[in-house]
């Protein structure tokens, strides 16, 4: 049988972290901790071992029929909750993450794997800085006065919470996903139902004890953990939601959109990408190559906006592979909660499998591993950094998102050949542009087909700035003001004047 990190007798886990692990944990409805009505509950896993950590409630259709009545019942309250006050509970909510920050590093580096150094200073900070971010607009939604073509009247518009939101989140950023969707939701003035991953549901059920600290009005978030095919089916399918925010695979945002058009929801999607991370001769290529590397190697490469397919001008190409290879075997590979590892395990022994199938399969197409390529012997799902040269542009390790520490790199003569290639997949979440040419930078930013263009930096991401794809990456955008329209709906008022 395996074991779990808890049980190491050198575990690095507080008793305050092993005692909430190992505790009892239900649902969060009304600001209450209930069982799942028919008391099933699933089972998490460690990816470093592959041991139990724990049991949680799995909520079913009752319980999510119950979670959205608290959420609609709560509504037209917290709608009509003064924006100063939305503004403090939102505020109070950051400072105890904020004060449980250590907690929440341990429990999501515990459950997915991360390196517990990129929880502190990455996901748990950027959490608690969105809600502040979004405590600021609870206060700043405005309508409009309009003098309307026909006379004797004349037009207000309000903008007014768009209803209960049905938020679903994916295991790669438990805690961050959680409040990107949470605190714009809020600040609206929206009531909300959050179904996390499976596979890591701890660190959403931790945020749930600090709703209720801090005083937040019961009904206004609630938590389900369970199964995407069960808790997130009957949440997509609920009349009374009004909104489906989602953040996941593609294939999961498809059916969402088609089950969501049968009570006409609104849905916003964050979904897959295959990033191009475009490296020009004329760059600073030690330090574009260098990022590259952990552009693709950060969270083990489980990140929408993993760097997966590195193309470099051909005079640099060799420079640039080099570089990374080296950065590569820097990595240092174990548990996220050791402090020196700096590659986690994946997040599941699936997400390994497949994973290592699309290595597999390219090299029976022919590719080369310049590193990885083979089986890491261990109980934990981890899969070495592979790095893939030799690809042609329509295999699928070029193609589709394979969600691990995998980058294929290919070499690349113009302008216009690179932004046709990179175009050239169903995705378009965000793009990497190397270049002390301005020109070349302007140009590649016009021609790329993407969400997000990054010159000369990778994966920055803040609250203020809206993030979000096209094409098979979705729709909608997160964060900054367009991610706070996204739940509000406009309501015109008319009045007569003579
Ligand atoms: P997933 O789509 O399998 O699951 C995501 C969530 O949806 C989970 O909570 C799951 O339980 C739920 N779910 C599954 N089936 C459902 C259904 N039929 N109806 C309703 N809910 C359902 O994704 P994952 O494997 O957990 O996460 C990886 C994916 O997330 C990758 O594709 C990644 O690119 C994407 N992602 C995107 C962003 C972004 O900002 N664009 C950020 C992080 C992750």
């Amino acid at each position: 049988m395996a074991f779990s990190l808890l049980d190491r007798s050198d575990s690095p886990i507080g008793h305050a972290v092993r005692r909430f692990v190992t505790g009892n944990h239900q649902l969060f409805i009304g600001n209450e901790f209930v069982d799942a009505a028919d008391g099933a509950t699933l089972v998490t896993i460690d990816p470093a071992t592959g041991g139990v950590l724990t049991t949680v409630a799995s909520a079913g259709p009752v319980d999510v029929d119950r979670a959205v009545s608290a959420a609609h019942a709560a509504l037209p309250g917290w709608s009509r909750t003064s924006p100063r006050i939305r503004f403090d509970l939102m505020v109070q909510l950051a400072e105890l993450i904020d004060e449980n920050a250590e907690s929440f590093a341990q429990i999501d580096s515990l459950e997915v794997g991360k390196p517990i150094a990129t929880v502190r200073f990455g996901d748990v900070p950027m959490a608690s800085d969105t809600l502040r971010y979004y405590a600021g607009w609870a206060s700043k939604i405005e309508g409009s006065t309009i003098t309307p073509g026909l006379p004797g009247a004349q037009v207000s518009t309000r903008r007014e919470p768009i209803g209960v939101v049905g938020a679903i989140i994916p295991w790669s950023f438990p805690l961050t996903g959680a409040i990107w969707k949470i605190a714009p939701a809020l600040a609206a003035g929206c009531t909300v139902v959050l179904k996390p991953a499976e596979q890591s549901s701890l660190s959403a059920l931790l945020l749930a004890r600090l709703v209720q600290e801090a005083g937040i009005p019961a009904g206004v978030i609630n938590v389900l953990s369970g199964l995407g095919e069960v808790a997130g089916v009957a949440l997509v399918e609920h009349r009374r939601v009004a909104k489906i925010s989602f953040t996941g695979s593609t294939a999961v945002g498809i059916d969402i959109s088609r089950r969501a058009a049968n009570t006409l929801k609104a849905v916003s999607l964050e979904l897959g990408g295959k990033c191009p991370n475009i490296i020009f001769a004329d760059a600073d290529v030690q330090v574009a190559a260098t990022v590259a590397a952990s552009a693709i190697f950060l969270n083990a490469g489980q990140a929408c906006s993993a760097g997966s397919r590195l193309m470099v001008e051909r005079s640099a190409y060799e420079e640039v592979l080099a570089v990374v290879a080296a950065e590569a075997d820097k990595l240092v590979m174990g548990p996220g909660l050791d402090e020196s590892t700096t590659l986690g395990p994946l997040v599941s022994a699936a997400q390994r499998d497949r994973v290592n199938g699309y290595v597999d399969q390219a090299l029976d197409q022919g590719v080369q591993a310049v590193r990885g390529g083979v089986m890491v012997e261990s109980d934990g799902y981890f899969v070495a950094p592979t790095i893939l040269t030799g690809a042609a542009d329509q295999m699928p390790a070029v193609q589709e998102e394979i969600f691990g520490p995998v980058v294929t790199v290919q070499p690349f003569d113009s302008v216009d050949e690179v932004a046709a290639r990179a175009n050239d997949v169903a995705y378009g979440l965000a793009a990497g542009v190397w270049t002390s040419n301005l020109h070349t930078a302007q140009s590649m930013t016009q021609k790329l087909n993407v969400g997000t263009v990054w010159t000369n930096l990778y994966n920055y991401i803040d609250s203020s700035v809206p993030w979000g794809g096209v094409k098979a990456s979705g729709h909608g955008r997160e964060m900054g003001r367009e991610g706070l329209e996204k739940f509000l709906q406009t309501k015109a008022v008319w009045t007569a004047i003579d």
